[in-house]
């Protein structure tokens, strides 16, 4: 059977952004673990910025081996054009495509195992497409929530009425989530800031029938009823999650973009235990001048500890956020800036209280599952809804609330303290703590039986499915 699997090669593709390859390069490692064969890819020049991946080319994982294989999209990282996110898109689907597919093609060139299954993700559905007029086997690992799964689905098939922007009263009832009020719905179909982007979430609904199945990154004890319903009304969908608690993530090569300083580490270890509220807005958001303002001085009142990751942009979009002055001073002693840090490990962290997020489902899913109460300031798309789930479905934290201040919406300082207060010391944190601990052994439970067995069946089927 394991030599079995070796000749079996699994190619998994990402969109290029992290929070699309941390749960395909997860699911790509447990998939090695199994004894695959797996190549994990890319776009070439997000590819290069994953410098642990690039430097590393190939790893054994178990009895199986992980390698790196990227593709071009024709346009380097500097490419001014890059900045229009529509025509770059575009660029995607058309010559990445096609480099994808010569990549698919070369490898039996290359002496390696012809590619017998494909798993791509959600921002790049024209790789089922592919797959398909190869005739490889295709599945999809969605990175999104399933309930967020199930608006989009409701949303494409017009199966239920959503609000538009002069429509701010009304709220939708899909079967098994909570009512979702205008601002907790997924703004691509609201307000809809980026409409290429909106085409490309939606289109992957359209060519689902050409995967074998939906593979997600949540579990049963999260979203039953909602996978369930989903799974009769549109493919059948697996739950595998957390992923990142499924493969051993810390002890193998990672796929940052950015390079994690571990000093952070050990500030952490000076600290005490449940002390230090974690700020991170994950890989894309970044906050204005004003409201990066506000939050430093909530968070200087409230006179709590902090570990705050503040990137530049990978690409020539944006600039580095600027701290306002004198921040640096005040904060000496207090807190530690970095650019980019192992959040996993941080969440696990004994001194850290809570996950001031922008919810983020990836974020959302680590610090649901590492059973850190969260402060919640999401900014747009999905994580909107993913604040509903975890402060109303899950009962986790708090969620901020913007006000209007100079003409624009800000979390104002007040708030900020006050959300901290409430998290960690206010008449709800016990609470808040105990149901944070609730999902953590709950996702330990789905680690160990459900999403365990569906992996496993998963791989049954990758192995039934070639002879
Ligand atoms: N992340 C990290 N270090 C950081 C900040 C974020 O490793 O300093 C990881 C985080 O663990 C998560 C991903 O980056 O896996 C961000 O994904 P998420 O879905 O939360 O947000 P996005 O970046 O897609 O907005």
């Amino acid at each position: 059977m394991e030599s079995k699997k070796s000749n079996l090669h699994v190619l998994l593709v990402s969109f290029p952004a992290q929070g699309h390859i941390n749960p395909l390069l997860r699911l790509a490692k447990c998939l090695a673990s199994k004894g695959f064969l797996v190549t994990f890819s890319t776009t070439e020049t997000i590819g290069h910025l994953m410098k642990e991946a690039t430097n590393a080319k190939s790893c054994k994982i178990g009895h199986g081996e992980l390698r790196f294989e990227f593709f071009s999209e024709g346009w380097e990282i500097n490419e001014p054009q890059r900045a229009n996110l529509g025509a770059w898109i575009h660029q995607l689907e058309t010559v990445g495509r096609e480099s994808f597919t010569a990549l698919v093609n070369r490898q039996s060139q290359m002496g390696r195992p012809s590619v017998s299954c494909i798993i791509n993700n959600p921002f790049v559905p024209w790789a089922t497409d592919v797959a398909a007029e190869l005739g490889i086997p295709c599945a999809v690992l969605w990175v999104q929530s399933c309930a967020v799964y199930s608006i989009y689905y409701h949303f494409q098939h017009q199966l239920a009425t959503f609000p538009n922007p002069d429509q701010r009263d009304m709220t939708i009832n899909l079967p098994s989530l909570p009512s979702q009020e205008f601002d907790d719905i997924p703004d691509f179909l609201t307000l809809n800031p980026y409409d290429s982007l909106r085409k490309v979430i939606l289109s992957q609904f359209e060519n689902l029938d050409k995967s074998f199945c939906v593979l997600v990154d949540s579990f049963e004890e999260l979203e039953r009823e909602t996978i369930e319903v989903m799974s009769r009304i549109s493919a059948p969908i697996i739950p595998i999650g957390p992923l990142f608690k499924s493969t051993n993530d810390a002890s193998s090569v990672r796929g940052d973009i950015w390079k994690a300083t571990d000093d952070c580490l050990q500030w952490l270890d000076s600290q005490s235990p449940n002390s230090v509220i974690y700020i991170s807005f994950g890989s894309v958001v970044s906050l204005s001048k004003e409201q990066l303002e506000e939050l430093s001085a909530g968070l200087l009142k409230s006179g709590t500890p902090f570990l705050w990751v503040l990137k530049t942009p990978p690409i020539n979009v944006g600039s580095k956020p600027e701290l306002p002055d004198g921040f640096k001073e005040e904060a000496e002693g207090k807190g530690m800036v970095v650019e980019w840090c192992p959040q996993e490990q941080v969440l696990a962290h004994s001194a850290v209280s809570c996950f001031l997020t922008h919810c983020g489902w990836n974020s959302s899913m680590e610090c649901l599952t590492s059973g850190v109460p969260v402060i919640a300031f999401p900014q747009w798309g999905d994580q909107n809804t993913n604040a509903k789930l975890l402060i109303d479905a899950y009962g986790v934290g708090v969620r901020m609330k913007k006000t209007q201040k100079d003409g624009t919406a800000v979390v104002t300082r007040d708030e900020v303290e006050r959300c901290i207060f409430e998290v960690t010391k206010g008449a709800r944190a016990e609470e808040i703590k105990k149901n944070a601990r609730k999902w953590k052994e709950a996702a330990e439970v789905a680690v160990a039986g459900s999403s365990h067995r569906n992996i496993e069946l998963f791989v049954a089927d990758i192995l039934r499915m070639h002879g």
